[in-house]
């Protein structure tokens, strides 16, 4: 797998206007890609879903929003270790995704050095430290970007602590980078089942063959797998794409759990859709299909989700 990191590798596949802007963008959000979700995209231009996902736009430069609305960075003073739950901790793993979405809501972190999280004491203690906390997220970017020896290195220190009842991890990798899941990885998740991924489709053309594989290698190991996904102007936002993912999520074993709004972060609010259209949609999909294939329609706020269907 080959992973794009600047906008000149790809350029002589775009529209010279569309590779100019993308370029400005570039240098205050960071451009990154693999050469399969590149390909994924049919047109290579904005009417394309999955080229709106990856490919950097010149309303990303708009001054709307903030960097870390919901104050993730001081919430538990220790780098990395973000607490917006009483039951629920979520480590920030590393700041490197195999994509970087042009949506994500810790764009902010991009620019900074590439970090992986090696605070392993400090975890571990705080864990102890707090025994309400039951539910671990391993997030990031890209807990798959890790490489596996850190991976099992957290997943040991979370899983010597007691009180840690539930362990999930939040990936795109399923969608944006189907073939990593080679037999280490997937070995390492056996050796820690049960545990839950929360991937992140957005759009029915996102689930190709090889994201069914992974998926299904994937389950093979015992994890169970939630889907949760974002709101998108210009992706998602019609009831057939929505039903169409949900359903093809749902066939392979994927659960629909929720579907947020686009958080209200600088950079991403060409992205937001308004939020009566996002209820009225969810409404029609569970009243036509049920719950099996409509997720929950979440706003997050500074104090937690709102959960609006
Ligand atoms: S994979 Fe997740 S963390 Fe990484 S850029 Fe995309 S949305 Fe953000």
């Amino acid at each position: 797998m080959k992973i794009y990191t600047k906008i000149e590798e790809i350029e002589r596949f775009v529209e010279k206007t569309l590779a100019d802007e993308a370029k400005a963008v570039e240098e205050v959000y960071p451009f990154r890609c693999t050469d399969y979700y590149f390909f994924l995209a049919k047109s290579k231009d904005f009417s394309d879903a999955v080229f709106r996902q990856f490919f950097p736009e010149k309303s990303e430069l708009s001054s709307c929003g903030e960097e870390d609305p919901f104050g993730e960075d001081e919430s538990t003073g220790i780098p990395h270790l973000v607490r917006r739950y009483k039951n629920r901790l979520l480590v920030v793993t590393t700041n490197l995704c195999f994509v970087y979405c042009r949506f994500c809501m810790r764009k902010r972190n991009w620019k900074a050095s590439p970090f992986v999280f090696d605070r392993f004491d400090e975890l571990e203690n705080y864990l102890k430290a707090h025994p309400e906390i039951s539910d671990v997220i391993l997030s990031g970017g890209d807990p798959f970007a890790l490489p596996v020896e850190l991976l099992e290195e957290l997943l040991a220190r979370i899983r010597s602590v007691e009180s840690v009842r539930i362990v999930r991890i939040g990936t795109r990798a399923p969608v944006v980078a189907p073939g990593i899941f080679d037999g280490k990885r997937l070995s390492l998740l056996e050796k820690y089942a049960p545990l839950w991924i929360n991937t992140h489709f957005n759009h029915p053309n996102e689930v190709t063959r090889e994201s069914r594989d992974a998926i299904l290698s994937l389950l093979k190991t015992g994890v169970s797998i939630n889907n949760q996904s974002v709101l998108l102007k210009g992706v998602n936002d019609s009831f057939e794409t929505l039903k169409e993912l949900f359903f093809r999520l749902a066939s392979v074993g994927v659960k629909p759990y929720y579907l947020f709004s686009c958080d209200p972060v600088k950079g991403t609010q060409h992205f937001k859709v308004d939020e009566g259209r996002g209820v009225e949609l969810t409404k029609r999909l569970l009243s036509e299909f049920g719950p099996m294939v409509t997720p929950r329609f979440a706003v997050d706020t500074r104090y937690g989700k709102r959960l609006l269907v």
